[in-house]
């Protein structure tokens, strides 16, 4: 069996195409769709995607600005700046980029993010509509993810979903995309975490896995049966002795299910540029929102 690649940049590519329209048209209202970001300390991972957002947001002529605060700042130094973006009109977005330092609980800043501007979606208020069925901002890797197997043409309704991984960011929202009453939806769902006996007896009954654990090349041929679609969500950093001191890959051991499985997003190229087109996705639903408000 040929192993399809389902990469993200054309689907990114064409969802933008779409987002550019709405853009334009809040463009005539006056309107710049306007993201904020916080980055606390110099985590090199955090520091790329910072920078990958800022380029695709000032490419799509949205406004993008980031929060800058030393590694050792103090918690309420963070909830200052939130509260101030939630209080400035030209933000329509707040992006708190995790992890943060070990002294900064995020879940004390998430909650005094206004969830009217929470476009990472990671608010109690905005998950718990997710979980209703009635979502205002989908967290995006989920919902990026959604829009691969889409564009893809892979089936979501009827087929058992494996998810590995059951974080706030991917692992649960994914759970309450895909296992709901939605068009891209309606799938039957298992959630595997670390307390999971014997992965490979669920990730081998699965018609579609999503891997968001962490940990590079989990999943490999052996767990895995013919004719199913594998979505990647890991990015993994290896050292080694390359110029760059580091290569990327994946929770899926990429080449030992190549030939097995019917189609996997690769690591790097898959889901990783989903999760920003999402971000500008749910940042000009924000600008159109508060049109109405
Ligand atoms: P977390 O560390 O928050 O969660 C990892 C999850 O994996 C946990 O639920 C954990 O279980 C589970 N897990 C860990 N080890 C195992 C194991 N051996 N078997 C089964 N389950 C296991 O990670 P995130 O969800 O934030 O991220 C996961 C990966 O996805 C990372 O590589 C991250 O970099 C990447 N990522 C990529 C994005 C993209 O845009 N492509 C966006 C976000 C994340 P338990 O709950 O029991 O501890």
């Amino acid at each position: 069996m040929e192993t399809k690649i389902l990469k993200g940049h054309p689907v990114s590519s064409a969802y933008i195409k779409s987002l550019n329209e709405e853009i334009a048209k809040l463009r005539k209202k006056n309107i710049i769709p306007g993201l904020a970001a916080i980055l606390v300390g110099d985590n090199p991972a955090s520091k790329v995607y910072i920078k990958s957002k800022e380029r695709v947001f000032k490419k799509n002529n949205c406004l993008t600005k980031t929060f800058l605060l030393d590694g050792d700042s103090k918690e309420q130094d963070v909830i200052n700046i939130v509260k101030s973006i939630n209080s400035d009109p030209l933000y329509h977005g707040i992006l708190i980029q995790l992890p943060l330092p070990k002294h900064i609980n995020a879940r004390s800043i998430l909650l005094e993010i206004d969830p009217k501007k929470d476009v990472d979606g990671f608010h109690p208020i905005n998950l718990g509509n997710l979980f209703e069925g009635n979502p205002q901002f989908i967290p995006c890797t989920p919902h990026g993810i959604i829009q691969i197997l889409k564009y893809y043409n892979i089936p979501i309704c009827g087929r058992h979903v494996v998810i590995v991984g059951r974080s706030n960011i991917v692992g649960k929202p994914m759970f309450a995309l895909l296992a709901q009453n939605f068009e891209y939806g309606n799938a039957t769902v298992t959630i595997c975490h670390t307390r999971t006996k014997n992965l490979n007896t669920f990730t081998k009954k699965a018609d579609i896995i999503v891997a968001a654990v962490g940990i590079p090349n989990l999943i490999k041929g052996d767990m895995v049966s013919p004719g199913v679609d594998i979505i990647d969500v890991g990015i993994n950093r290896v050292e080694d002795k390359s110029s760059k001191g580091y290569y990327l890959t994946g929770d899926v051991d990429y080449n030992s299910v190549l030939g097995i499985a019917n189609s996997i997003t690769p690591v790097p190229g898959g889901v990783g540029p989903m999760t920003i087109t999402m971000l500008l996705s749910n940042t000009i639903e924000s600008a159109k929102k508060m049109l109405e408000y």
